[in-house]
């Protein structure tokens, strides 16, 4: 069970560490010598329970999640978070103000776009709070607060949703201005950069990823929640209301009330989450783990940086993505020969997101510093050739 180590940039689904994929093959084979694998017992089994338990427990303390918030896991990934989150969370609106609220989306690139076009097409009735592209002609930017176009009355909101990090345009925001909105619950998805980094997860009310960029394979996703927005309004008084009553295998208070395994989990693909944390705790944990993704994110765009007739970096510094590196090549007509010139020197998964063009490097945390300075020393000759 060995492999070259890959050069890998895709964003997602993404590289993991090699010496973790080699104990969940044992373990798919014999999981924890019981003689049958994580993907066969059954997920409300000790075995099942225990694999649940421990990864919940290694999130709690990656990123010290205070006793007012729970994890759990959802099947399916962040398309999934868009349509559960905004009907779980206009639920719990109604059942605190006896009213219905609006949610309001910050749209900073492809994902947070998406997500509010899905609770727009639910009849949720979002509003945009800010769109980057509207006010900056393009994504590439996140406008500071003062541009936003907040409500007079924050109680109205029944949260605010923005995307941590946009996997498609490489924009990543540094800390959400969560002093501008007291009491209203701000909800982020950070499926392209969770786990890498510290977060203070006390300020969120929700926070969601989809594990198959820096925490496992695709087919599960990770929530954490504060408990308060597991009181939701019932079946029967959304109905009242003429509001959508959330469907059940994603309905948050039934998924928490049977940790995580009211249908089937996907016990396997838990299980790989469960092996790359606790393969993050040994390596030092989230702030090791920054620290190693600014370094390789300084790197490689100080080299981009370097050779401004090259290339060409759309995303503003200060919203410079440290997951994925998103650059063009000024003669769009060389993009064939960096992508076959890079997989010769077993450099893959540059291509950029097909909606952008371009190149695309995703400097996940299963994507070592011996990577980056391959890919970097790579694009230093590339550069000196078409300068
Ligand atoms: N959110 C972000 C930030 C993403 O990068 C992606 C996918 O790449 C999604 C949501 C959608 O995830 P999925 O394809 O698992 O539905």
């Amino acid at each position: 069970l060995d492999r070259e180590e890959p050069n890998y940039f895709g964003a997602g689904p993404a590289l993991l560490p090699t010496s973790v994929l080699q104990q969940a093959a044992k373990d798919l084979i014999n999981y924890d010598n019981i003689g049958i694998g994580a993907g066969e017992i059954s997920h409300r089994s000790k075995a099942g329970t225990s694999i649940i338990d421990q990864t919940k427990n290694s999130i709690k303390e990656l990123l010290n999640v205070p006793d007012t918030h729970e994890v759990f896991f959802l099947q399916g990934g962040g398309t999934t978070g868009f349509s559960s989150i905004v009907a779980n969370l206009s639920a719990a609106y109604i059942k605190k103000h006896q009213k219905i609220g609006t949610p309001y989306y910050v749209i900073d690139g492809t994902w947070s776009k998406k997500s509010f076009e899905e609770a727009e097409r639910l009849g949720f009735n979002p509003k945009v709070i800010v769109n980057s592209k509207e006010i900056d002609g393009k994504f590439g930017t996140i406008p500071s607060v003062d541009k936003w176009n907040i409500p007079k009355n924050l109680d109205d909101i029944s949260f605010i949703y923005y995307c941590d990090n946009e996997t498609v345009n490489g924009v990543e925001f540094r800390e959400f201005p969560f002093d501008k909105f007291p009491n209203v619950e701000i909800v982020a998805d950070m499926s392209s950069n969770f786990l890498s980094k510290p977060v203070d997860v006390s300020k969120y009310g929700l926070i969601f990823a989809g594990a198959q960029k820096n925490v496992g394979v695709s087919g599960v996703s990770i929530y954490i929640i504060k408990k308060s927005l597991l009181q939701q309004a019932s079946a029967d008084e959304l109905k009242k209301l003429g509001q959508h009553v959330v469907p059940i295998a994603f309905d948050y208070p039934t998924v928490v009330n049977n940790n995580s395994a009211y249908n089937t989990i996907p016990t396997f693909t838990v299980h790989i989450v469960n092996l790359v944390l606790k393969n993050l705790i040994e390596k030092g944990g989230l702030k090791a783990q920054e620290a190693e993704n600014i370094e390789k994110s300084n790197l490689l765009y100080s080299i981009l940086d370097k050779y401004p007739t090259v290339f060409n970096m759309p995303v503003e510094k200060s919203a410079r993505s440290r997951m994925n590196i998103v650059f063009t090549i000024k003669d769009g007509s060389l993009d064939n020969e960096f992508i076959k010139e890079a997989e010769n020197a077993k450099l893959s998964g540059l291509k950029g997101h097909r909606s952008v063009g371009g190149m695309r490097a995703s400097l996940y945390n299963a994507v070592t510093l011996k990577s980056t300075k391959l890919l970097c020393e790579f694009v230093e000759d590339f550069a000196k050739k078409h300068q």
